[in-house]
């Protein structure tokens, strides 16, 4: 079966989401635990990474148990140093 990847990009970092890792700990949606305004599973694409700021968002994604949920700043992606 192939791993897929998915991003979500709010133009300053990329949420990077690998569902077979994914454990549905709930950690990052819940209202007490999470960032229901980033990660919300009833809707489709079930990230907005415009719904937080930058650092919420970093700070969520490091929570995530399992290591579904990572995170590249753009400022690293593409360019030639
Ligand atoms: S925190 Fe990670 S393991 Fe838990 S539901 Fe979110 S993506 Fe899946």
């Amino acid at each position: 079966m192939k791993e897929i990847t998915k991003k979500y990009s709010n133009g300053e970092v990329t949420i990077v989401w690998k569902p077979h890792m994914c454990i549905h700990s709930t950690i990052c949606w819940k209202a007490a635990t999470g960032l229901p305004a980033v990660f919300n599973p009833s809707e489709r694409p079930w990230i907005t990474p415009e719904g937080a700021s930058t650092e919420r968002i970093i700070e969520q994604v490091k929570k995530c148990p399992s290591g579904a949920l990572s995170f590249v700043m753009n400022e690293n992606e593409g360019e030639s140093v």
